[in-house]
């Protein structure tokens, strides 16, 4: 008897991708399946030798044109990132869009000197000898990217890979579609070669289908607990992988701070973006001579932050996903049973959307999770401390540990607080900022990851070190080959005359080696 298959091909799968302001689906996008990723990264792979032989001055030239893209479309492009994320168009504007010409145009001025090849001493113990270290690109990069800076945490890692000769598969996060949308349409509009930079929409299996792919390296921003798996995947091969991960950061107020400029710092640090940054003030330190005086500030800033949509021309929108609202609301709940004060803020919304308080809380201790855990929301928790000392020593005792900022109006002193910080990244007087400017190198410490990338390290870090070293003909011997035959007594000069600092001993004893090698 025949029969007939009448089973349907099951429904690929989607992301759903819902307002963050209204919750209405804005969209489906199809979720890339394992194959499809191993498709990508084939397609990588292909392309790569004739994009690593281009040459940096033409690949940056090709890159450049992405400044054209983002000048002509960056306002369309802003209010779709922000219909992505719930973020004011303001922060999409600056925070997501402005960072990307200035990345490009820093290496375009910077590239040549850090990649090129360069020259370094030689010992004297090989006369004669150039030594010079050159690097080149890794081969295919896999950037994995999180949801809050969707499209800087994904263009600015991929520009870096692709500067440096390689080619890229990157996979953008499921909470953010639409702009992996824009990244993919941007390398379409500069007309890069086919299979240069492959972006592959999808959840968590597709990431981990990448980490399983054939890539060389695997560049991650994320949350720790995918980066823990994105690193044994990884070490199964091994292929390198840096991890930009959490943040817990500290704000230290002395006693001699700008405490008008600190509040409204602080209000700026911990808010933007809804609290959903790395880089947020999480953890705000005020010695007790200056607590109060500086909540009250601190205070009327909240107070007056404007909540809303990216239609709203508010400061700050709603969280990202929903996930994300639950993590606040756990956090702010367990602070308030363990004792900490609200001042203001403290609940959600009551409208569409994940919509939560700016909060301010006072009182707070290192026993709290709220402490303890990165919040990845608009809560500004406030611990009182005797003294600087006090509060760098806490500071210090984290999980995380990737920006913190010092606020004195002595910057001698706020330079040497700097210095004590375990962290990537600090400020004096000033935060976040320093994530934007190209030339200083970004990452974390602790939990936070490791690796750096902006910076010349944005470069080195995407390529393979090799060293070189040149014999130049410049002598008719070699010291230290064969034969060995009496050249025990010379041999122990070298060494007695190099390690005693006696130069003319060992070179008058090398003349002696030359004779006894010479055949
Ligand atoms: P996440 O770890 O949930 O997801 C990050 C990315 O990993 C997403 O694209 C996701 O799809 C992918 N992924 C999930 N499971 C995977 C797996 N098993 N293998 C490979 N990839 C997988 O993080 P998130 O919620 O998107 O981002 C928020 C976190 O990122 C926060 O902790 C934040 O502090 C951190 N972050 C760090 C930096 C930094 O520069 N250090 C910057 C921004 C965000």
């Amino acid at each position: 008897m025949q029969t007939t298959d009448t089973h349907e091909p099951a429904p690929r799968p989607v992301i759903e991708k819902r307002s963050p302001v209204t919750g209405e689906l804005l969209g489906t996008f199809p979720i890339t399946t394992p194959e499809e990723v191993d498709a990508a990264v084939r397609r990588a792979r292909e392309a790569f030798p004739t994009w690593r032989d281009t040459g940096l001055d033409d690949r940056l030239r090709m890159l450049a044109r992405i400044k054209d893209v983002v000048r002509t479309h960056g306002e369309e492009y802003a209010r779709r990132i922000s219909e992505d994320t719930g973020k004011p168009l303001v922060d999409s504007l600056l925070t997501e869009l402005m960072s990307i010409p200035l990345f490009i145009d820093h290496y375009r001025r910077t590239a040549k000197k850090t990649l090129g090849r360069h020259r370094v001493p030689t010992p004297i113990l090989f006369p004669g000898k150039a030594s010079y270290v050159e690097h080149f690109p890794l081969g295919v990069v896999g950037v994995i990217s999180p949801w809050n800076f969707p499209f800087q945490l994904s263009m600015v890692p991929v520009l870096s890979a692709l500067i440096a000769g390689n080619t890229v598969v990157l996979k953008p996060s499921e909470v953010t579609p639409i702009t992996g949308e824009i990244v993919d349409e941007i390398f379409r509009r500069i007309g890069l070669p086919r299979g240069v930079v492959e972006v592959i929409q999808g959840d968590g299996s597709t990431g981990a289908a990448l980490t399983r792919a054939a890539v060389d390296k695997i560049f991650f921003t994320g949350s720790v607990a995918t980066g823990r798996k994105v690193m044994a995947e990884a070490a199964k091969r091994p292929i390198p992988v840096e991890l930009e991960l959490g943040g817990k950061d500290a704000m230290i107020v002395c006693a001699d701070a700008n405490l008008v400029r600190a509040a409204r710092a602080a209000a700026w640090g911990g808010l933007v973006n809804c609290g959903q940054m790395c880089t947020s003030v999480e953890r705000i330190f005020v010695v007790d001579a200056v607590h109060d005086r500086f909540v009250a500030m601190l205070e009327k800033e909240v107070r007056a932050m404007r909540v809303g949509g990216p239609d709203e021309h508010a400061d700050m929108g709603p969280l990202t996903f929903p996930p994300q609202l639950a993590t606040v609301e756990r956090h702010v709940e367990a602070a308030r049973a363990d004792g900490a004060r609200i001042v203001t803020g403290g609940a959600r919304l009551d409208r569409p959307g994940q919509f939560y308080a700016p909060t301010l809380l006072v009182d707070v201790t290192p026993q709290m999770e709220i402490y303890r855990e990165e919040t990845f929301g608009p809560v500004l928790p406030v611990v009182r401390v005797a003294d600087e000392d006090e509060a760098i020593r806490l500071a210090n005792d984290h999980q995380y540990g990737l920006n913190g900022s010092v606020w004195t109006e002595d910057v001698d002193r706020g330079l040497a607080l700097a210095s004590r910080l375990e962290c990537g990244q600090v400020m004096v007087n000033d935060l976040v900022a320093i994530v934007g400017n190209p030339a200083l190198p970004f990452g974390g410490v602790k939990n936070s990851g490791f690796g750096r990338y902006h910076g010349p390290e944005g470069l080195l870090s995407f390529t393979h070190q090799k060293a070189i070293m040149v014999d130049r003909g410049w002598l008719d011997f070699e010291p230290f080959w064969f034969p060995y035959a009496g050249k025990y007594d010379a041999m122990s000069q070298v060494f007695h005359g190099l390690l005693g600092g006696n130069l003319p001993k060992a070179l008058y004893a090398m003349t002696k080696l030359r004779s006894l090698t010479k055949r």
